[in-house]
């Protein structure tokens, strides 16, 4: 048997972490398994879905690196399979037209809530005969009345649910539109699913589905329902706790490896390891070590294992990344270094690729102003004429590399009889604009010989005309 698992969001909004959860681990346990992983758009809602959700989606799932073996599938090109099955099933007496009217529901139901009862439907139509043309109809599966249906969930272990609880729904709208728990149903067989691993907001259908499925005779798939995932005030995760769009995390600079690294690990673990390949992840999961009970999304957690991702990862990977960033900031980066060897020079200090590219700008592009506060602390007449010499000792290396260059500052600095900071930290702001770079010597290699000189020409008119 070959293992399937698919993720099936609606194009109703964009890829959020709850949902990117999902499509992680049902991708995970396919590729575990040697298995399939297939994506299938669920837009038969054509009011609520979009073009724009659609592309988010396929956007997020790139960007993430879950790649699927068949899909993009759309559930609005099956609306004729959906016909032919719910025909199948009202000729087999497994479905029937219901012609209760809206008021008539409503009335049922507000006696219903009267006589503390659940509200479902009574079964008013099951009975009837042959359709009657002249009115309008829903059709409603006709749900088994005795006995129960038990899911073996691979997470949350066997629940029972009895045919009494579950009333007969409808599958078909009056215009014929066939509904979610159809469609489902219809997509897991046609398409052999073998697991359905989706988030437990859906638990309530599942028995539904199991007895439509029964009732065309189908192979049931596995089912494996993953808790919630909670903001840190213990309601469910929205827009409300900040960003939960995956395109969102790119945009805040996070690498995708160590969001899917975040993600794994929202009610899944494996002893008390915290990073994880994607190697690592494919060998160790399993639904088993899925917890039973909610986790709760932890920002400050999210950003130590992108700081950790940053520093560890292959530099020509991140630098890929970061390019992107970059690109946002409209700067040429024929301007300037490799952007490899500005992530290797940055990666200790910079917990996102937008911290890295905002404080690489400077070996791309001239700033426009010196930071406040490091040029009065650090830009005095004295510094002027110490840059201006340090220009003219520079000026005299005969290669442009960072230990010879540092020699030079040491070199000065005794020769005036000053601290060395009094050399480095007037350059540091002469050529980077602020206090804040990495070692003197990588800023001055990255940055190369003649903008060094340059800023340092700058710097020193800068300080003559201001002091
Ligand atoms: N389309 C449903 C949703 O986005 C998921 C259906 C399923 O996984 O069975 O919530």
């Amino acid at each position: 048997m070959t293992i399937t698992t698919r993720f099936a969001p609606s194009p109703t909004g964009y890829l959020h972490v709850g949902g990117a959860r999902t499509a992680l681990f049902s991708w995970l346990y396919a590729r575990k398994y040697g298995g399939q992983f297939i994506l299938r758009i669920e837009d038969t809602d054509l009011e609520r879905s979009t073009q724009e959700s659609v592309n988010a989606i396929l956007e997020g799932m790139e960007w993430l690196g879950l790649d699927y073996d068949a899909g993009p599938f759309y559930q609005t090109h099956h609306f004729d399979r959906y016909k032919e099955i719910i025909q199948q099933l009202l000729d087999q007496g497994d479905a029937y037209y219901c012609y209760c009217s809206k008021d008539e529901l409503e009335q049922l139901r507000t006696e219903q809530m009267a006589n503390k009862e659940k509200p479902r439907y009574n079964g008013k139509c099951r009975h009837l005969g042959a359709r009657d043309e002249s009115k309008e109809a829903v059709i409603r599966f006709k749900n088994p009345v005795d006995g129960a249906v038990t899911i073996h969930d691979l997470v949350k272990g066997d629940i029972v649910v009895g045919n009494k609880e579950l009333d007969d729904l409808i599958i078909a709208r009056a215009d014929g539109t066939p509904t979610y728990n159809l469609t489902v149903v219809v997509d897991d067989m046609d398409m052999k699913v073998t697991h359905v691993i989706r988030g437990d907001d859906h638990i309530n259908n599942t028995p539904r589905q199991i007895n439509i499925l029964a009732a065309l005779g189908a192979q049931l798939p596995l089912y494996g329902h993953l808790p919630m995932i909670l903001g840190p005030d213990g309601a469910r995760l929205s827009k409300r706790h900040g960003a939960v769009s995956v395109m969102q995390f790119r945009d805040e600079g996070y690498l995708p490896d160590a969001l899917l690294n975040y993600l794994v690990r929202l009610g899944w673990s494996h002893g008390d390891q915290e990073i994880f390949t994607i190697a690592e992840m494919i060998q160790y999961f399993e639904l088993d070590d899925v917890n039973v009970s909610a986790s709760t999304f932890n920002m400050e957690k999210l950003l130590w294992l992108n700081h950790q991702y940053i520093m560890n990862s292959d530099p020509a990977h991140v630098a890929k990344h970061l390019s992107w960033h970059i690109g946002q900031l409209g700067i040429d980066l024929a301007a300037g270094p490799a952007l490899v060897d500005v992530v290797k020079a940055q990666r200790e200090r910079s917990k996102t690729l937008v911290e890295m590219a905002n404080a690489s700008i400077y070996f791309y592009k001239e700033f426009d102003s010196y930071d406040e506060k490091a040029a009065k602390k650090n830009f005095n007449v004295e510094a002027a004429d110490i840059l201006a010499q340090l220009r003219v000792e520079f000026g005299k290396a005969p290669v442009w590399e960072g230990e010879a260059l540092h020699q030079v500052i040491v070199d000065l600095s005794e020769s005036l009889s000053v601290g060395m900071g009094k050399v480095a930290q007037p350059l540091r702001v002469a050529i980077c604009g602020s206090a804040v770079s990495p070692a003197i010597d990588i800023t001055l290699s990255l940055l190369g010989r003649e903008k060094t000189l340059a800023r340092i020409e700058r710097a020193v008119d800068y300080i003559r005309a201001t002091n």
